[in-house]
C-alpha cells in the first residue's frame, strides 16, 4: 500500500463530478468525515485518495418547494435541528437529529453521509423511509431521482454508482391533520447506537386510521418500511384489540438479529412496544 494520501477539495459540484468521472472507484468521498475517519483510524479503510466535498456550498441548504422540502446532502444535524422549516414539516427528522452523537457530531455529521453510509442503524433513515423521501443523485452523466425506499439493495449496499454523489433529499411535508412520531431506543440517552429506531406518520379521522407509514431501523439488514403492519392498520378502528394485533404483526414482520448491542427477542419486543405507544397516542388524540 502506498504511504501517501491525496485529498481533492473542489469548491464546485461540476469539478467534483468531473473528478469522480475520471477517478471513479479510486476516490473515497468524504463529507463530514464522522464515519470515514473512524474507519480510517481503525485501519479498516485502505483508501489513499479522497474527494472532500465539504466546501461545495451547492450541496447545502434547505428549501421550501411547496409540498416538499429539499435538503442538500451536506446539511448537518445542527442545521436540521435549528431549521424552522424542518421543525414544522418533518418533526421526526429533527427528533432523530437530536439523538445523533453529541454536539460535535451534530455539527459535522451530514444527512447525505448518514444515507450513503448505509448502516441499518442510521438514525435519520426511518424518517426518510416513513416520509417516502426521494434522493437526487448526480454524476457527470446527469441527474437522476431515486425513491429512498429503493436506495438500499442489501446490508450496506446501495444503488449509487462509483461516479455518483447524493446531491439532495426531497421530503414530502407532513400533511394537514397528520401526526408524526419518532422514538430511538439505545443503551444511553446520547452517544448510543440504536437497538431499534422508529419514525412514523399517520392520519386518523373519527377513530379510523386513514393512512399510516412506519419506518424502522436496526431490525433488518437495511432500514425498512413495515408494509404488512401498515396494511393491517389502514382502515382499522383504533381499539385496544387492533393495537395488540399491530404489536404482534410488527414483531413478526421485522428481521432483527442478536449482536453485541442487543438480542433478537429484545428488538422484536421493544419495536412492538414502541409502535403500540404511537398507536395509543393516536387513540388518545382522536378521542379528545
Ligand atoms: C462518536 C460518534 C457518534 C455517532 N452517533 C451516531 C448516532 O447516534 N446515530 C447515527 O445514525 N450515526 C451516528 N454516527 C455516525 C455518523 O456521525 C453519521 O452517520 C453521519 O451522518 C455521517 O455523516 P458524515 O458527513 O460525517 O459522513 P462521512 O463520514 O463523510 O461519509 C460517510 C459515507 O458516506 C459517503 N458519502 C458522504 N456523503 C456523500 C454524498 N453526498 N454522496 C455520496 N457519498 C457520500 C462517504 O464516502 C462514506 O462512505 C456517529 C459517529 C460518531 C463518530
Amino acid at each position: 500500500m502506498p504511504d501517501t494520501t491525496t485529498a481533492h477539495s473542489p469548491r464546485t459540484l461540476s469539478e467534483a463530478l468531473d473528478l469522480l468521472a475520471e477517478r471513479r472507484a479510486a476516490l473515497r468521498v468524504i463529507a463530514g468525515g464522522t464515519d470515514v475517519m473512524v474507519l480510517l483510524n481503525a485501519r479498516i479503510l485502505e483508501d489513499r485518495e479522497f474527494l472532500d466535498i465539504w466546501r461545495i456550498d451547492e450541496l447545502r441548504g434547505i428549501t421550501d418547494e411547496g409540498d416538499a422540502l429539499r435538503i442538500g446532502a451536506l446539511t448537518t444535524y445542527t442545521q436540521l435541528i435549528s431549521s424552522p422549516l424542518v421543525r414544522c414539516w418533518i418533526p421526526s427528522l429533527v427528533a432523530a437529529s437530536r439523538t445523533i452523537g453529541a454536539i460535535q457530531i451534530q455539527n459535522r455529521g451530514t444527512l447525505g453521509g448518514n444515507i450513503v453510509n448505509a448502516s441499518p442503524a442510521g438514525d435519520s433513515l426511518p424518517a426518510l423511509a416513513a416520509y417516502d423521501a426521494e434522493l437526487e443523485i448526480g454524476s457527470a452523466r446527469g441527474t437522476r431521482q431515486v425513491a429512498f425506499n429503493q436506495f438500499y439493495t442489501g446490508y450496506r449496499r446501495t444503488v449509487l454508482e462509483p461516479d455518483e454523489l447524493v446531491l439532495a433529499v426531497r421530503i414530502p411535508k407532513l400533511a394537514e391533520g397528520e401526526r408524526d412520531f419518532f422514538r430511538k431506543v439505545g443503551t444511553r440517552r446520547a452517544q448510543a447506537i440504536s437497538k431499534t429506531v422508529m419514525a412514523a406518520r399517520a392520519r386518523v379521522r373519527e377513530g379510523l386510521i386513514e393512512s399510516i407509514s412506519i419506518g424502522v431501523g436496526s431490525v433488518a439488514p437495511t432500514v425498512i418500511r413495515t408494509r404488512a403492519t401498515e396494511r393491517l392498520l389502514v382502515g382499522a378502528r383504533l381499539t385496544t384489540e387492533v393495537v395488540e394485533q399491530a404489536r404482534e404483526c410488527i414483531a413478526n414482520e421485522i428481521r432483527p438479529i442478536t449482536d453485541l448491542r442487543s438480542t433478537e427477542h429484545y428488538r422484536r419486543t421493544v419495536s412492538s412496544n414502541v409502535l403500540a405507544r404511537f398507536l395509543r397516542q393516536l387513540q388518545a388524540d382522536s378521542s379528545m
